[in-house]
């Protein structure tokens, strides 16, 4: 994304946001109690329906949620949702709809349990997500960062995985699985003494089995998936983007003949995008025909 389009659309979201607070000047010590707590920002009194524009501009800075679309940035800031706290792994997840956001529960969370949410993509690399993670100066320590901590093999891992990822965005499908395949050993390999989150893995997996369903060998694609589901540990199924996966194996399974079963995995799509109805179903998956049996 250019620096220009990125400083154009925070722009835009300070602008946004102090207009808002005019209008809805009630709101002002919400947003205002979201200040870092820098230089006394936090002790420092401001009278009811005054717009006090580097302060906001400052919260903004911290607290601002980015979408990129069809290569537009959009900026918003959500204030209930800006008081999550982060954990890579987190119990909680969040869904934009264009200006309305919707946080869910991606684990069982028990009562007095702290709901945390993640700031940023978890999938990055241990030391990507630390690096970035000080940029709001604090160190994570959520389980999956404590278990990488410990993995001698994690940054290695990330490393490979980051080249192949710059590799395989302008690969053929069949070049993707000439690299991938041989990296899948050595990836499993580097799992050997490691049970939980296997990450890397997974994304590898589901690299392959798409590139496998464009060269139409479905029972390749299948493997390659269905492995992936039995690497999915909550809330990692969250983080993974499942539900795209069993869009996946439901498309394979409809073209295998295996209507039943392609059913099963629309179903279980719609539960981890939160879908209850078709029609908001439809809405995320809009070029999914959906056969007559769902509907
Ligand atoms: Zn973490």
């Amino acid at each position: 994304m250019p620096a220009d389009a990125i400083g154009a659309s925070t722009m835009h979201n300070d602008l946004n946001t102090m207009k808002n607070l005019k209008n809805n000047p009630q709101r002002s010590k919400e947003l205002y109690d979201l200040c870092s707590g820098e230089e006394n920002e936090r002790d420092k009194e401001i009278p009811f329906g005054i717009i006090d524009a580097s302060l906001i501009q400052k919260i903004c800075e911290t607290n601002r949620y980015g979408t990129s679309e069809n290569g537009k940035l959009d900026s918003c800031l959500f204030i209930l949702t800006s008081y999550f706290n982060h954990a890579c792994l987190a119990n909680a997840f969040r869904y934009d709809y264009g200006d309305v956001m919707i946080v869910y529960a991606s684990d069982d969370i028990k009562k007095g349990e702290e709901i945390c949410i993640s700031y940023l993509d978890p999938l990055y690399g241990f030391l990507d997500r630390q690096n970035k993670l000080s940029g709001w100066k604090f160190t994570c320590r959520c389980k999956l960062c404590e278990i990488e901590s410990k993995d001698p093999n994690c940054l290695k891992r990330d490393e490979t995985r980051k080249e192949y990822n710059k590799y395989e965005k302008g690969a053929s499908p069949k070049e993707i699985i000439a690299k991938g395949e041989p990296l899948l050993k050595k990836i499993r390999e580097s799992y050997t003494n490691r049970n939980e989150f296997k990450y890397v893995l997974a994304d590898n997996l589901i690299s392959l089995s798409l590139a496998y369903s464009h060269l139409e060998n479905i029972s390749k694609s299948i493997e390659c998936s269905e492995e992936v589901l039995t690497l999915m540990d909550n809330p990692l199924q969250y983080i993974m983007r499942m539900g795209d996966i069993y869009m996946n194996l439901a498309i394979c399974y409809e073209i295998k003949g295996d209507m039943k079963k392609g059913a099963k995995m629309v179903e279980k799509a719609m539960e981890l995008r939160f879908c209850k109805e078709m029609d908001h179903f439809k809405l995320l998956y809009p070029d999914f025909i959906v056969s007559s049996h769902l509907r």
